[in-house]
This record gives structure tokens, sequence and C-alpha cells, in this order.
């Protein structure tokens, strides 16, 4: 059986990977990833318990939990132990508090598990901060994702509004820029790019022109190989 193609790409928050990832995928006929999904599904439940400033309770609930994930129509619909946490995970307090949840290395070892396993069954693109150093090293193509401070933050704030969440400029930019500290400076799978990532700023660029640069790289890429 030949091996499945597993396009891997890594960004900041805000930075439209998740969009162009979703495109890309469709574009492609492949499964999309959204590894982001599952640790705030981690975060979300974590703080309904009121455990999440303990690690070991944390820990222990991650090893036990039954994560599912099932893309329809755009939405990546997320199950925890049966239970659909979808919406719930795209809070202000989740995004708060994930970065921190996404630190403990056993947690992370986890979803790694569960990610590996999804790139073994399925032709992928995946998305989010270690996939294209950590979870899929060996991926066929890797992306690295970035766009200005303020273009991400102007992006995320237009989110909120249309989900109806009335937030302000400054404090979407500063949980944007202290989710960007925390990501690149944890010691474990820090947000970086790798190597051999083909970086692309989408800076005042619409999610088509990615589409478009990104569909270009993965043929030019596969083509190389046939
Ligand atoms: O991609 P998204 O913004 O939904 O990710 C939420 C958070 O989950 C990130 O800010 C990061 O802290 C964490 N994350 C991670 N590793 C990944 C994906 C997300 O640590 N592969």
């Amino acid at each position: 059986m030949s091996k499945n193609i597993v396009i891997a790409i890594d960004g900041p928050a805000g930075s439209g990977k998740s969009t162009a990832a979703k495109n890309l995928a469709k574009e492609l006929g492949f499964t999309y990833l959204d590894t982001g999904a599952m640790y705030r599904a981690i975060t979300f439940l974590a703080l309904l318990k009121g455990i999440d400033e303990d690690r070991n309770a944390v820990i222990e609930m991650t090893k036990k939990l039954s994560l599912n994930l099932k893309y329809e129509n755009g939405i990546t619909r997320v199950f925890a132990d049966d239970i659909e946490v979808t919406d719930k995970i795209r809070s202000a307090e989740v995004n708060s508090k994930v970065s921190e949840i996404s630190t403990i290395p056993e947690v992370r070892a986890e979803m790694v598990k569960l990610q590996k396993k999804i790139g073994e069954e399925n032709n992928l693109v995946a998305e989010g901060r270690d996939v294209t150093t950590v979870v899929f090293p060996d991926a066929d193509i890797k992306f690295f994702i970035t766009a200005t401070i303020d273009e991400r933050a102007k992006r995320r704030l237009r989110d909120f509004h249309l989900s109806g969440i009335e937030i302000s400029y400054e404090e979407v930019k500063q949980n944007l820029e202290k989710r960007d500290t925390i990501d690149s400076g944890r010691e474990i799978s820090p947000l970086t790019k790798s190597q051999d990532a083909i970086e692309f700023d989408n800076t005042g660029l619409t999610p088509e022109q990615d589409l478009e640069f990104l569909y270009k790289k993965v043929k030019e890429e596969l083509s190389k190989r046939n």
C-alpha cells in the first residue's frame, strides 16, 4: 500500500492557516486536521471541571478522554466522550487558557499520538504549531504561514464580531501576543519554522490568494515526484 500524503502547516494564531488548510484540503480532496481544536477541547474540559490549575488532574483527564473530530461543512465538530463541544472550545476563556494547558508535555504526547494515527489513515492537510516539526517531521510538504500582528488581530476581531462576541481590538491583540509568546517560548514543541518549510507571509492577501499560492506549490512539489 502506498504511503498517504501529508501536508503540514504551522503558524501563529490569526495567520489564516486554518482557512488556508481547510480550502487546500477541499481542493485536493484530503482530510483536514485542526490540531488546535484538540488542545482547545482539553482546555475547555479542564476549565469546566475546575482543574485547570491542577496539572496532574489535567493529565489524568486527558489520558482517560476519548476525543473525536469530525470535519463537516467547513466546521471541525469536536466530541469529548461523545459530548459535542464544538462551539464551547472557541470562547474567550478558552483562548486565554489554551496556550498554558498546551505546555504540559503529557497532554501533548497524548494529542500527538492521536494526530499521527489520523495521518497514517488519511491523505491529510494538518495545521497547528508543531505539525511541521514534531507531529509530521517527514511530511511531504510543509508550510509556515505568518502575517503581521496588526493584520492577525484585525482578522480575529472580525471573527469574534461575526460570532456575536463583543471584544475590543486591544484585548484581541494582547491575547494574540500572549499566545505567541507562550507558543514560541515553551520548552516542548515550540512554534518555530522548520528548516524545510516554505514560508508564506499573507499580510494583505485574501483567502483566495492564499489558496492559489499553496495549491500551486503543492502541485509543483508533487509533480517533481511523479
Ligand atoms: O490553532 P488554534 O489557535 O486553535 O490553537 C489554539 C492553541 O492551541 C494555540 O495557541 C497553542 O497554544 C495550542 N496548540 C499547540 N499545538 C498545536 C496546535 C495548537 O500547542 N499543534
